[in-house]
């Protein structure tokens, strides 16, 4: 296969034609079908704590946002949900969070050894910026894989959605190289149609995860919440419209598609985000675009109305076996099956053995 450039990512991504975008989206589920299977895996999205020490402006769960009744699950209740994700068939537990100092070190330690040892499940964290001292902590507590999208490779418009904490710089491509030192298993990805991103800044975010060579990809699109800033529209200002990238699953399919191009082995789901702004039919349209994972949410209910980054997350079906139960269907009735197993990305296991 040629190898794509970063002009041809860029042609790809402005282009509206969707004759040829049939060629784009054969191209990347031959590639996908090709390299990783037909195999989808099912993780366990668990929303562990909704506090948040931060305020981006894009993030229903800000800090500046006091319109939402907080909570932290316990380990008892987190480990009930990691039971719960084995019975349904998935092989890893997805541990997400705001930026939540409250969850301390060794708690997070004690419950990677808890998961590991009692359950085994692969453990993939999501917790947002910590220490090198932390990821070491937790990889050696039995983590296996760290989820930080770097959001927009657009340095200066990511200074303005996302501001640092105080006397610090919040530089993600930092913490990703030291997720791969560290042995993680390391994923990132970007928001699509922020305000003020372009077209170039796109392609550029493609290259970026060519180039960081990363293990899983997650993109969706930006969807406004109406207690932020840019949700309010005080955030950036958008593009004049050829130049502004738009919010929708079009886009968002091109950037998928794209994506397993440019990186043939990482394991890449099909977001939730994708299937807010199309119920019902988003998570296929990702399916056959690229995209080989599916992230069931396993949060219990009373705390994932309150995990609410964008809205609409939360809606859907709140019971975890009629939810898993409905992707299978989904997964099968595109002819592909549920995967079994830890699916490690195939990706990392290339870097393992030096290749
Ligand atoms: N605190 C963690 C987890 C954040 S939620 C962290 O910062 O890494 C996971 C992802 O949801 C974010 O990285 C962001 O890409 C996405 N997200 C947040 N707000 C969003 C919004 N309004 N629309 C779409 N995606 C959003």
């Amino acid at each position: 296969m040629n190898r794509i450039d970063r002009s041809e990512i860029e042609h790809w991504l402005r282009e509206a034609d969707g004759r040829r975008l049939h060629e784009l989206w054969q191209r990347a589920d031959a590639v996908r079908r090709e390299c990783v299977g037909d195999e989808v895996h099912l993780r366990a999205l668990v929303e562990a704590s909704n506090y948040c020490g931060r305020d981006c402006g894009y993030c229903g769960l800000r800090a500046a946002n006091t319109g939402i009744e907080r909570y932290r699950m316990t380990h008892d209740e987190i480990l009930e949900c990691a039971r719960l994700a084995v019975e349904l068939g998935c092989g890893t537990i997805v541990l997400q969070s705001g930026e939540d100092l409250g969850l301390g070190a060794k708690w997070v330690a004690e419950l990677i050894s808890r998961i590991r040892s009692e359950i085994q499940l692969a453990v993939t964290l999501s917790l947002g910026e910590r220490s090198e001292q932390e990821l070491e902590q937790w990889r050696e507590a039995g983590a296996d894989r760290y989820l930080l999208r770097f959001e927009t490779s657009n340095r200066t418009l990511f200074g303005r959605i996302h501001p640092p904490r105080t006397g610090r710089t919040a530089d993600r491509i930092a913490i990703l190289r030291t997720l791969r030192a560290l042995g993680y298993e390391t994923g990132s990805g970007v928001m699509i149609g922020i305000p003020g991103q372009s077209w170039s800044d796109l392609a550029d975010d493609v290259e970026l995860f060519r180039n960081l060579d990363l293990d899983m990809i997650g993109v969706g699109p930006f969807i406004p919440h109406p207690q932020t800033p840019l949700g309010r529209g005080r955030g950036p200002k958008p593009l004049p419209p050829e130049e502004q990238v738009p919010n929708d699953e079009l886009t968002a399919c091109k950037v998928m598609a794209l994506t397993r191009l440019v990186c043939p082995l990482a394991n890449i789901p099909s977001t939730t985000a994708l299937e807010t702004l199309n119920p019902g039919g988003g998570r296929e349209a990702g399916l056959v675009r690229g995209a080989n994972i599916i992230m069931p949410n396993l949060t219990p209910g009373p705390y994932r109305q309150r995990y609410e980054i964008y809205p609409g997350k939360a809606c859907g079906c709140l019971d975890p076996v009629q939810t898993v139960a409905d992707l299978r269907r989904r997964i099968t009735g595109l002819g592909r099956s549920v995967g079994r197993g830890r699916g490690d990305s195939a990706n990392y296991r290339r870097r393992a053995a030096g290749r």
